[in-house]
């Protein structure tokens, strides 16, 4: 059977404090073998290092989230922890048009000094974006090359279509076991099996029946279920195939 890949879980939040050794162990016996844990700032990148230097199962992504670039906008701490050896994604980072007071230009400095840093360290990017579809693919084009995720795929078709374009994965989470979440369910039906990955974004998205603060990597193989049934996909076939995409992608290794 194919180990599963939570390609986006905060398992470095203090919400997690003192039991992620419980939590890997629950993943793991539910048969998800990698966790990779995107920082927001540099205190959660490198509580994310930590945490892949003491389990195996875990790799970590380094950046500034746009949700901080109000409080923080230097990036330089970033680039030195792009070396660690389990460091394999520049993330979290995005736009985000739902913050209240926020200066556009500025998020999209921000976001466009780790592109660049992700390009030169050839490392893929964990993608957020909300409320800035309009942007995106516009300051994407400027960086040719670069490997990158769509985190918690809820975009239109549109949306869909130039990530697609733009050579990106998209990566379903907790949205898509829930029957009202259209969007995210018919992108999962419509997107090619090879740019298709699977994430709980634990502890921040629900899943059908489980509340978001109860949501952690074990629950991967929920939505797994749901997305192969979406794509009238055999489970197995599906989870070896995101498998491959998250190689591909350059996401296991380390
Ligand atoms: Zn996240």
């Amino acid at each position: 059977m194919t180990l599963l890949t939570d390609t986006h879980c905060h398992l470095n939040s203090p919400h997690f404090a003192g039991r992620v050794g419980d939590v890997v162990a629950r993943a793991m016996a539910a048969g998800v073998g990698t966790l990779i844990v995107p920082a927001w700032d540099r205190a959660s990148a490198e509580a994310a290092l930590a945490l892949a230097e003491a389990y195996p199962a875990i790799r970590a992504a380094v950046g500034l989230h746009p949700w901080f670039v109000t409080s923080e906008t230097d990036t330089a701490w970033v680039a030195p922890l792009l070396t660690h050896p389990r460091v394999v994604a520049v993330g979290e980072i995005g736009l985000d048009g739902a913050i209240a007071g926020e200066d556009p230009a500025r998020q999209e400095r921000v976001f466009r000094a780790q592109l660049a840093l992700a390009r030169a360290h050839d490392l893929p990017v964990l993608l957020h974006c909300q409320r800035r579809w309009d942007r995106l693919p516009a300051i994407l084009r400027d960086y040719p090359g670069l490997r990158g995720v769509l985190h918690a795929f809820s975009g239109s078709a549109e949306v869909l279509r130039d990530c697609l374009r733009l050579g990106l994965y998209v990566a379903f989470a907790g949205g898509v076991t829930r029957p009202n979440s259209r969007h995210a369910r018919a992108a999962a039906a419509a997107a090619p099996a090879d740019r298709v990955l699977l994430e709980t974004d634990a502890h921040y998205m629900a899943l059908e029946g489980v509340p978001a603060e109860a949501a952690e990597p074990a629950h991967l193989p929920r939505i797994l279920a749901v997305v192969a049934s979406l794509r009238g996909d055999d489970p197995a076939a599906l989870a070896a195939q995101t498998d491959a995409n998250a190689r591909a992608l350059g996401l296991l290794r380390g």
